[in-house]
């Protein structure tokens, strides 16, 4: 697997100060699954703003040194992020925080606009000048412009993000208000929760409430902003719609791969999603087998689909390492094998002499399925029929994850029969790319991934090579 996670955020207003910066650790935690190369906590106390964020999983990042550094405070946001080696540097992390002459802004941002390079040439053009590679610094600059024209940070918001085309899921604080705002199409998760003493917490999903003993109110919805005060913390948040996109698109690959299992996300289980998937690949790429067996995490719950579906027993077939990060943080191709090999270990005992259906969320480059393959065989597996619960990857992403160049990317280049003789699969199927309906159980979705069909502009050649390497290096 060679794609890389977004970020996640999260948010809380209210309840017990002097644990507010604590309350957001936990959260950040829940979502460590969506960004594990930095992290980043901002508590507001009563308008003055205190941070603390570094390269690391926010274990590393975080003890109770750290914690007790921060002090209590009326709202706190905070932020998982992934970013490569190269361009992971401090400057990126994330919530970014900025002081005006109207007060402080602090930021957190999933997702990623499409046309960050116009608006970022444009603003360097006017005099701006920046700091990081992100563009959530311009996003930051945008709501700041903004808010000295403007007598509210609502008013400030609704502005800027008209300029802003793509994915970004934001939470933030002025000195006075927390905010979350979901862009119109949807792209990334957000979502909201109420706790017994009053308190609201914010998050890139549902996992993230629970872990923190909220109680899910309901998504963030498409181009939504949603205000809640610091006077009056437990009122509900007051919402302000903007302008409507064409059409909805909530990235498709969230179910598939990206959200915990224990999410609901736009009121549809992320559990629920995946298994309907392997019941799909079971009806469409019937084997004969002995036993179905998924790859650790997000194929498991296909599998579990795959097997109620053909009536061939689910077993554990391979386990996975919980203390090793996932494959894709390895920077180099050694790494990344030495990283496979002791992320996934076979039980001989299920493998054995069987002739095993695996599943697996999708099939970027090929080389993490082959190496996969190879430690069944190595295990005794006779046959193994590889089927894969999204469609084939043909296309980049713009929006904030983190796919494969077109041209590295094995579904490109190859049929799905060359793909399993690559792969040393015995036999292989990719879910239907007109099932992703049926899946998910929504009609509109981003599948841009899969089909091309980008719901809004993107960067055009060449400024789309300078725009992959520039989000490269922002990560
Ligand atoms: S292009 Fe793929 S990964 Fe990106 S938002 Fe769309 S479905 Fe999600």
């Amino acid at each position: 697997m060679a794609i890389h996670e977004e970020c996640g955020v999260f948010g809380i207003i209210g309840g017990r100060r002097d644990d507010i910066a604590r309350d957001v650790y936990h959260g950040l935690y829940a979502l460590q699954h969506r960004g594990q190369e930095s992290c980043g906590i901002v508590v507001n106390d009563d308008g003055v703003f205190s941070a603390h964020k570094d390269l690391g999983l926010v274990g590393e990042v975080f003890d109770e040194t750290q914690l007790n550094a921060l002090p209590g405070g009326c709202m706190a946001i905070g932020h998982v992020r992934y970013g490569t080696t190269g361009g992971n540097t401090r400057s990126n992390i994330q919530p970014m925080v900025v002081s005006h002459q109207k007060g402080n802004l602090a930021l957190a941002h999933n997702g990623n606009l499409a046309n960050s390079l116009d608006l970022r040439d444009s603003l360097e053009l006017s005099g701006a000048i920046f700091h990081s590679t992100s563009d959530t610094e311009t996003i930051c600059y945008m709501i700041t412009r903004e808010r000295l024209k403007t007598d509210s940070i609502e008013s400030a918001v609704l502005s800027a993000v008209k300029y802003l085309e793509g994915a970004y899921s934001l939470v933030m604080m002025s000195s006075t208000k927390l905010l979350a705002v979901r862009d119109p199409h949807g792209f990334r998760p957000l979502c909201f929760g109420k706790r017994e003493d009053g308190s609201f917490v914010v998050a890139s999903e549902s996992c993230a409430l629970t872990a923190v003993g909220a109680e899910f109110i309901r998504d963030v919805k498409p181009g939504e902003m949603l205000v809640f005060q610091s006077e009056t913390p437990s009122a509900d948040p007051v919402s302000y719609m903007g302008e409507p996109a064409s059409k909805k698109s909530p990235c498709i690959f969230e179910y598939i791969y990206f959200a915990r299992p224990d999410s609901v996300i736009d009121c549809i289980a992320v559990h629920d999603t995946r298994v309907r998937a392997g019941q799909i690949l079971a009806r469409e790429y019937p084997v004969e087998a002995d036993v179905v067996v998924g790859v650790p995490d997000s194929g498991l719950d296909a599998a579990i689909g795959y097997s109620r579906e053909s009536g061939i027993p689910y077993e554990i077939g391979l386990v996975k390492n919980k203390y090793v990060g996932r494959s894709f943080i390895a920077p180099s191709q050694d790494q990344r094998t030495d990283t496979v090999r002791i992320k996934l270990s076979p039980v001989k005992s299920v493998l054995e002499g069987k002739r095993v259906v695996l599943i697996d969320d999708s099939i970027v480059r090929g080389t993490t399925s082959k190496r996969i393959i190879n430690i069944l065989r190595e295990a005794g597996a006779k046959e193994i029929h590889l089927r894969i619960s999204s469609p084939p990857f043909r296309h980049p992403c713009f929006y904030g994850v983190d796919i494969d160049s077109e041209d590295k990317l094995i579904a490109n280049h190859h049929t799905p029969e060359e793909i399993a003789s690559l792969t040393g699969a015995d036999s292989i199927g990719f879910l239907p790319l007109e099932s992703l309906g049926e899946m998910s159980g929504c009609a509109d979705y981003c599948s841009a991934c899969f089909d091309g069909d980008y719901p809004t502009k993107i960067p055009t050649d060449p400024r789309k090579d300078r725009f992959e390497k520039k989000l490269s290096e922002a990560r």
